[in-house]
């Protein structure tokens, strides 16, 4: 028994998961076997012409190796933005989710989405100083402090964004003005991980200088 808790514990410890032979990809399920047991990845079994397994020229199955799959789906690993700063190490099935949110994978410029010219990709930490770069007029680093937005024409369609960076965490800040509607409309967003964002509690207040014929929306 004390064996068996110790293969437990070493189980725990991030390790490199086993590679594909094939086209050399971490593997994860489905994993399946050729006639004489090599594992191969889900997508070399399904796509490789002729079905034949590459290392022993068996025939491909679509016999499962349960235990590997097992294996794989329960190993720790380490997350791969280690080399960028990520401590973060999970269970292999729960990489895919925190990759979307690590604050240390490359990202694209937020505001690309918006202008669709911005072809940057970079980390979190980066970010601040590309959009002092590329899009200064935009760029609005606070801290703590009040974000003053002066000089906008509320007589013409037009969006403002801002990058405010308040303890640590960045925000975009949107302003859009619908002169047909006669609205402004205000959004904050979160920059950087959901777990983060979970933690946050955030006050805005909101105020005009001059009372004009737009309506503050927020
Ligand atoms: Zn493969
Ligand atoms: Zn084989
Ligand atoms: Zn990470
Ligand atoms: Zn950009």
């Amino acid at each position: 028994m004390a064996s068996a808790k110790a293969n437990k514990k070493a189980a725990a410890v991030a390790i490199d998961l086993p590679e594909c032979p094939v086209c050399m990809e971490t593997m994860s399920a489905p994993i399946y076997q050729c006639q004489s047991g090599h594992s191969l990845c889900n997508s070399c079994t399904q796509n490789l012409l002729p079905p034949m397994c590459p290392i022993c020229r068996q025939n491909l199955t679509q016999m499962r190796n349960w235990q590997l799959e097992e294996i794989v789906s329960k190993a720790k690993v380490s997350c791969p933005n280690k080399s960028s700063g990520c401590v973060y190490t999970m269970v292999s099935m729960d990489l895919e989710e925190h990759l979307k949110e690590c604050i240390f994978r490359e990202m694209e410029c937020p505001l690309g989405v918006v202008f669709g010219k911005c072809s940057w990709t970079g980390r979190l930490k980066e970010i601040m100083d590309h959009f002092k770069e590329r899009h200064g007029s935009f760029c609005n680093v606070t801290t703590d402090e009040e974000v003053e937005i002066t000089n906008v024409d509320i007589k013409n369609d037009d969006r403002h964004f801002f990058l405010v960076a308040q303890s640590k965490l960045l925000f975009i800040l949107t302003m859009k003005i619908d002169t047909l509607q006669k609205m402004a409309y205000w959004t904050i967003q979160h920059i950087g991980s959901k777990k983060v964002h979970k933690t946050i509690f955030t006050k805005y207040i909101l105020r005009a200088s001059r009372t004009q014929e737009g309506k503050l929306c927020s």
